[in-house]
């Protein structure tokens, strides 16, 4: 099947919007397009690591962005969805593929206890004006550098919470058919690092938080970022934990990160990829760390750890 790989269908909807949306600031963003080609996914991934999207698409809000899915599908043009890339592992081949990126889909509406979010709106920034607010129920995945679309995908979470806890309300669309709905909670089954929503694309969410006190809940906050910033290597290029935590047959989660380290594996090096010495389950990209590193990395603490303690690590980076 030949591709007809898009290089401008996006221009005219995204230009359009801009202008309408971003004032005096949208001749210039205008100018650069919503579509690039062959752009260096190490640049769009916090592991710094990851050859050229064939085709990068930033549509500006959730309506453009449908569109360029149902476009995609017409065109039978695989399709690839990219939020803040703090989850990923990108070949150096490069993605042979359209991306969607998010990042531009910004916008936040406050009401009440209520947040309307856009995909692309950083999580760091609603978790800080929720606390600031008084709004409780987020103070845990302070830190986590996704967007809100990527944090829904993934069900970003920690030992403190996860986002679904606070979820009301998603809409996506469908990867398969283009189709739009919003999904309330009691329709959605999220699990563990994992939303669980199929092939979609998350567009905006509804959360609901709990009314606080302002001053406990910038405190708790605060307090959760000083102990992950302890724990882990915040400022070193990396895709965040490599492997979930796996359960056992009892249903309990022991940690990834004891199990590596117990293996004798923290400071294993492959290439420019190394197992953090600060936090097991962070591999760090030293510098010039390939894809091929961080695979082969990936495989070497599966197989160690598996022969020490007979589990079978499974990923939780996803892998493109
Ligand atoms: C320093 C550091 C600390 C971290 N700490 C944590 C932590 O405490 N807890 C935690 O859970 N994670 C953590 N992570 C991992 C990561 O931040 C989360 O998994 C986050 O949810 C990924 O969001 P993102 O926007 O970066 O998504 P990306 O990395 O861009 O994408 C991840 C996956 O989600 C999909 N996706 C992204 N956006 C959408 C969308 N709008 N619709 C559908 N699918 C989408 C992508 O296709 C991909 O499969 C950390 C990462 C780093 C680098």
């Amino acid at each position: 099947m030949s591709i007809e790989w898009p290089t401008c269908w996006f221009d005219e909807p995204t230009k359009v919007k801009l202008l309408k949306l971003q004032g005096a600031d949208a001749g210039k963003r205008a100018a650069s397009g919503g579509v690039r080609t062959d752009v260096p996914m190490s640049d769009l991934t916090t592991f710094r690591i990851g050859g050229p999207a064939r085709v990068l698409v930033e549509p500006l809000d959730p309506e453009s962005a449908a569109e360029v899915v149902r476009r995609a599908l017409e065109r039978e043009v695989p399709l690839r969805i990219l939020g803040n890339g703090s989850n990923l592992l990108v070949n150096d081949a490069g993605v042979d593929a359209v991306v969607l990126c998010t990042s531009r889909m910004r916008r936040a509406i406050r009401e009440d206890n209520k947040y309307y979010l856009w995909a692309g709106t950083p999580l760091v920034g609603f978790v800080n004006d929720a606390a600031r607010s008084g709004l409780s129920g987020v103070e845990g995945i302070i830190g986590v550098p996704a967007q809100i679309g990527g944090a829904i995908a993934m069900n970003a979470g920690g030992r403190w919470g996860e986002i679904f806890d606070v979820v009301e309300t998603v809409t996506i669309c469908s990867l398969e058919t283009g189709e739009v709905r919003t999904l309330s909670r009691a329709e959605m089954n999220p699990r563990y690092r994992d939303s669980n929503l199929g092939r979609v694309l998350v567009l905006e969410a509804t959360l609901s938080l709990k009314p606080g006190d302002p001053k406990a809940i910038v405190a708790t906050t605060r307090e959760h970022l000083l102990e992950k910033n302890a724990a882990q290597p915040v400022t070193e290029p990396s895709a965040g934990c490599i492997f979930k935590n796996p359960i056992g047959a009892d249903g309990r989660k022991s940690s990834a990160a004891k199990l590596i380290e117990q293996t004798g594996l923290k400071g294993a090096r492959i290439g420019g990829v190394e197992v953090s010495r600060k936090h097991a389950n962070y591999f760090i990209n030293i510098g010039g760390g390939a894809s091929s590193d961080a695979l082969a990395l990936i495989d070497h603490v599966r197989q160690r750890v598996a022969k020490e303690h007979g589990v079978t690590l499974e990923t939780e980076v996803k892998i493109w």
